[in-house]
């Protein structure tokens, strides 16, 4: 069977041939290929073709594909059963590694998937203030809650959706938006409603429009902002936990959340995601407190096994120097080549993960990220997948490497770009 078939197939089965949107290729154009296995930096599909992979799963795969180690702890877990319905020992360590990674942590829960975090994060700020309005920031992804698909980003951005249909406006009444790095404006917000918002959230890096760093200070400001007015800060860390510093943006940056939310990376390829924070707050969660949230799998044995292994990988000293770095040599190899080809083009890139603008840069804004050209960065895209290399297959996701991508890899990729950029230029 080859992609071409598969999806055909596909397409007669499931919305769009795909669970999940940006995997259909929608914006980019062209059919998504099918993967048949994934080892280290490369993907190979059901023909044979063989890809370096900047996907990495959306973000998990930060130490390579089908790692040995976290593969064998798998293989441990399976033996003893997939899912017992009672308390087991590994969420223990996962609980106590967290706890002691994440700064802001004392205590967490773990749940099935990012956007079932960011969910009960929300509900638990609600319930914990007893306010209802939250504010997020236009272009951040927060997975598809009601309250988050207010101008989204990610899959939302990529189809021009920014506000789903079936999201009632009561509940998306309660989402404020604000422009992302425009500290006055958010000033400007808490200081006519700060009183009835019970949490702020944010992507601490934002990576769902493309890749958007904060800047100096911004982090911090809204951090006294949300003490000043009594409002939770809730940082989304489910692409950046794990991925720009062991410790997440918050060990990065300096500044501390009152809850986190956390996913991919700590699950290793599983469905996994968290959230946790001060002691005070998470004791308000069913059933220590009154605030409900529960999940038939949550901390399945299997998962907690993946994502331990995964957070050993990263606890290896010097483990997130050398992502970074190569991070940097990639986005620096990329930017001279798009120099010389005179594209407009800029990058950023914090820990393992990266952004690629067909703009000049700096890129600081969702207005910015937006502006960008989409129709350059569409073909860029096409050339570097026939030239077996594969991006995310959207202008507005962030790139991530793996301590598994070699600086062969690397310069792989930047020969397969050098010929891209004349193309796309043409
Ligand atoms: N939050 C952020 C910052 C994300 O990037 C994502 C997914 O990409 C989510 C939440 C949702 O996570 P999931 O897709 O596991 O539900």
């Amino acid at each position: 069977m080859n992609n071409h078939e598969l999806f055909q197939r596909a397409l007669r089965l499931m919305p769009g041939g795909v669970n999940s949107p940006v995997r259909a290729f929608k914006s980019v154009g062209g059919e998504p290929f099918f993967t048949a296995r994934a080892e280290g930096a490369y993907l190979w599909d059901v023909e044979g073709r063989r890809y370096i992979d900047y996907v990495g799963s959306w973000g998990p795969m930060i130490a390579g594909h089908n790692h040995p180690h976290v593969r064998a702890a798998v293989e441990r877990a399976v033996r003893d059963g997939l899912s017992f319905g009672t308390p087991c020992p590994a969420e223990v360590r996962m609980a106590e590694t967290l706890v002691r990674l994440v700064p802001s942590i004392d205590m967490v829960r773990m749940v099935n998937s990012g956007t079932e975090a960011t969910m009960a994060a929300i509900r638990l700020a609600r319930g914990a203030t007893g306010r209802a309005k939250i504010v997020k920031f236009e272009g951040c992804y927060h997975g598809h809650g009601d309250s988050f698909l207010v101008k989204a980003g990610s899959g939302a951005l990529t189809f021009g959706v920014p506000t789903s249909p079936g999201v009632p406006s009561a509940a998306a009444d309660l989402t404020l938006t604000l422009p992302y790095n425009d500290l006055e404006a958010a000033r400007a917000l808490f200081a006519e409603q700060g009183k009835e918002i019970a949490a702020l959230i944010i992507e601490p890096v934002a990576g769902n429009m493309n890749c958007i760093p904060p800047v100096e200070g911004y982090l911090q400001g809204l951090r006294e902002l949300c003490t000043q007015h009594g409002a939770l800060l809730i940082f989304d860390e489910v692409m950046t936990g794990f991925r720009v510093a062991l410790g997440g943006a918050q060990a990065l940056y300096g500044v501390q959340p009152d809850l986190t939310t956390l996913g991919k990376v700590i699950g290793g390829g599983m469905p996994v995601g968290a959230y946790g924070g001060r002691r005070e707050l998470m004791e308000q969660i069913a059933p220590a407190g009154p605030i409900y949230q529960a999940g038939t799998l949550s901390g399945n044995p299997v998962a907690m096994a993946a994502g331990l292994a995964m957070l050993e990988l990263v606890q290896e000293p010097g483990f997130f120097d050398a992502l970074a770095a190569r991070t940097r040599r990639l986005c620096e190899g990329l930017q001279r080549l798009a120099d010389a080809a005179g594209v407009p083009f800029s990058t950023h890139a914090v820990g393992g993960m990266f952004g690629l603008f067909f703009a000049r840069g700096p890129v600081r804004s969702y207005a910015q990220a937006t502006a960008a050209d989409i129709v350059l960065f569409n073909r860029f895209f096409h050339g570097m997948l026939k030239r077996g290399v594969f991006l995310a297959p959207s202008a507005f996701e962030a790139g991530f490497l793996s301590s598994a991508h070699s600086d062969q890899d690397v310069d792989d990729t930047l020969q397969a770009a050098r010929e891209a950029f004349e193309e796309a230029r043409a």
